[in-house]
């Protein structure tokens, strides 16, 4: 019989040295790069149909999966988001099958949630009791959920002007919040300290643990699955640390191996705000990793990232798909956002309206072409971002 999960060992994306999956691990211990889970793929001899026979959360694809046994699984209950076609929002931007995955209707109303439900679950499996980490919000959010439903201590530190939704949804679900008067580099400093003093607790920021990348590269599997067992021309993704985008080239790579897909992969497409784009600096210098973009700001507070641990792997999965990196105006995405609404019925994230934004700027330059199936990730709710939309009400017209 299969194992639960086909996990092997770790690798360095770096310097390919490989580390035992079987304890807790950070950085690489040579070069302090990111550590990236690899599978045996041979041992995985389910099919394709049996996997449509499981219930539609996130273990449905558990060999593909770090955490070993069922009994580890920590789950809010959620995964396969819809697959949505956009065909009035499509024939405004002249794109014929434009499609959104809508990550808006994950628990916690972000993406974040399947980074959390992964990366926490595989934690306590490996018996860490403590967890910390810096956050915009949406991360920390997740993570103060998972959490405490694993019976886990969370210790959160993020920026004191990050969305208070994502602040009230980290205290209500328990979580020691740490407001820091800075960016998420402060907040980030704040747990290197945190952990230093505490042996108990565990690093968790964005790529410095290997599992947190395996939960966000669930939506790979799914968006797969989801159109048959095919790939779409296109993927374009908001891009902070980038793990979105390195788990879903990630996961499709895996099912190429496998023979459950067949390639080319899409090309992919990293869109950052004008505000902070350090990865759209680098790619359009050919530079292989970022410099720290000064003074980010965005309203895209997801994306608000001037420095990612895995900038370089970003980078090197658009060059090797024929992507492109692209940077939008905050004022062209909430504009997006409310044609999006319209059209659609869906209330984007900011993050997610940017690549309505980005989708446009590369219709109108001719990269993407009319027919080509494109899909935009919508990586969070509009919902938990109650002061994007102006609301002018017309008191005159209220009932007393
Ligand atoms: C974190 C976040 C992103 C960026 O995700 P990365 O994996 O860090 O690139 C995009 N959108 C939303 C809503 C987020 O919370
Ligand atoms: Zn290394």
């Amino acid at each position: 019989m299969d194992p639960y999960s086909a996990l092997a060992h770790l690798e360095c994306s770096r310097c390919r040295r490989k580390h035992d999956a079987a304890v807790p691990q950070g950085l690489c211990q040579d070069c302090a790069t990111p550590l990236l889970a690899r599978y045996d793929l041979s041992q995985v001899t389910v099919s394709r149909a049996d996997v449509a026979n499981r219930p539609p959360d996130l273990s449905r694809y558990h060999e593909l999966l770090p955490v070993s046994s069922p009994e580890h699984v920590v789950s809010l209950g959620g995964g396969m988001t819809p697959v949505l076609p956009l065909p009035r929002l499509g024939a405004e931007l002249g794109l014929s099958r434009l499609l959104v995955k809508d990550e808006g209707l994950l628990p916690t109303g972000s993406f974040k949630a399947r980074g959390a439900a992964v990366g926490v679950s595989r934690a306590r499996e490996l018996g860490q009791t403590a967890l910390a980490m810096p956050t915009n919000g949406n991360a920390g959010a997740a993570w103060s959920a998972y959490a405490a439903r694993a019976g886990l201590r969370m210790v959160v530190a993020m920026p004191v002007d990050a969305p208070a939704v994502t602040r009230a949804e980290i205290v209500a679900t328990g979580a020691e919040l740490r407001l820091v008067d800075g960016r998420i580099s402060d907040a980030g400093r704040l747990v290197t300290r945190l952990v230093a003093e505490d042996p108990s607790l565990a690093d968790v920021a964005t790529l410095k643990e290997p599992y947190r990348i395996e939960g966000k590269k669930t939506i790979g599997f799914e968006l797969s699955e989801q159109l048959g067992w095919r790939m779409p021309d296109v993927i374009i993704y908001p891009t902070g640390g980038g793990v979105g985008l390195i788990g879903i080239h990630k996961a499709l790579t895996e099912l190429i191996e496998l023979g459950w897909v067949t390639g080319p992969l899409p090309r992919f497409v990293c869109v950052q705000s004008t505000g902070c784009a350090p990865i759209v600096r680098a790619f359009e210098a050919g530079h292989p990793e970022s410099e720290p973009w000064i003074d980010a700001r965005t309203v895209a507070y997801g994306i608000t990232v001037p420095k990612a641990l895995g900038d370089f792997l970003v980078l090197d999965a658009l060059r090797e798909t024929g992507g492109t990196a692209i940077a939008v105006d905050d004022a062209d995405l909430i504009a997006d956002l409310l044609l999006a609404g319209g059209l659609e019925g869906l209330f984007f994230c900011p993050e997610g309206a940017a690549t309505i934004t980005a989708a446009r700027i590369l219709r109108a330059s001719g990269w993407l072409g009319a027919d080509e199936e494109t899909l935009l990730l919508n990586t969070g709710a509009g919902l938990i971002y109650p002061d994007l939309v102006e609301i002018s009400p017309r008191a005159e017209n209220l009932p007393h």
